[in-house]
């Protein structure tokens, strides 16, 4: 696998091109567990995957499509509806399109404005206690993560604040034929949410994954009190991987811990395989 660091200034994200034209952001912040978005150059359209959660990540990201391109994106997706991949949409201008499932517009709409109202209920409570972590010595975070958070929590608060809803919707697989590149954008249903969008550059072998892959899914993500994984319907979500695995992929860019290849896959379905489904 042949992709390099791009020096770029952000205290939210490390930006790697892939190849030429396909860039993956990943955050550095922990509270984040690395999070990925994507800028994709298709000769005459550029594209945004995912706008992450932070205000900062999402402002980071537009400046960089702007640093690289000197040109706004010409139309964002969304992989799916969870927060930590929709809340920057707002940061970019209306007149942007944003791609995504009619299953993930009416997730966006319940349950992520549900998990808004409990955001905003706790801000105040963390924003302080953000504080107190910055006059401690023994924080569980590091300062500039302590601060993206306090911003954060400022953000959603904001009486202005929205999330901003996906406008052009999509059932089926749409090809993108750019003058440079190709892109497949392909809807599965029910696995990790009920639906969830993957990003495939057939001729370059990259495939976006979003959150249908995490990098690095060993025995720490287990189903158990402390367990982080969590997937809507893991044996779908089996079944989806299995039938992505069978493409003629490269790189794989998974919505959690960056830039995988096919053992990354390997290592989902076992690690589905061992503790959700029956034999
Ligand atoms: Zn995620």
């Amino acid at each position: 696998m042949n992709y390099k660091k791009i020096d770029f200034e952000s205290s939210y994200f490390d930006l790697f091109e892939l190849t030429d034209g396909i860039h993956v952001a990943i955050s550095k912040n922990d509270s984040e567990v690395k999070t990925s978005s994507g800028i994709f150059d298709l000769g005459n359209y550029l594209i945004i995957f995912d706008t992450f959660m932070y205000p900062g990540g999402a402002r980071d990201l537009y400046k960089a499509v702007k640093e690289l391109y000197d040109r706004d994106p010409s139309f964002i997706i969304n992989s799916h509806y969870h927060s930590d991949h929709v809340f920057g949409n707002c940061l970019f201008p209306d007149n942007i399109p944003i791609i995504s499932t009619p299953i993930t517009v009416k997730k966006i709409e319940e349950d992520v404005s549900d998990q808004l109202k409990e955001f905003r209920k706790t801000a105040e409570e963390e924003i302080q206690r953000r504080k107190e972590m910055l006059n401690s010595d023994d924080a569980p975070f590091g300062e500039v993560e302590i601060h993206n958070d306090i911003e954060f929590y400022k953000y959603i608060t904001n009486p202005d604040f929205k999330i901003r809803l996906p406008n052009f919707l999509i059932n089926n697989n749409l090809t993108i034929k750019g003058t440079k590149r190709t892109l497949q954008l392909i809807p599965y249903g029910v696995g990790h949410t009920d639906s969830d969008i993957v990003a495939y550059f057939p001729n370059e072998k990259i495939c976006f994954m979003g959150d249908l892959l995490l990098a690095n899914l060993d025995d720490s993500w287990a189903p158990n009190d402390s367990g982080r994984f969590s997937a809507f319907n893991p044996s779908k979500l089996y079944e989806i991987l299995k039938s992505i695995i069978e493409k003629d992929i490269e790189i794989y860019i998974a919505g959690h811990g960056g830039i995988s290849t096919e053992e990354s896959v390997q290592m989902n379905m076992d690690f589905i395989k061992k503790y959700y489904l029956k034999n």
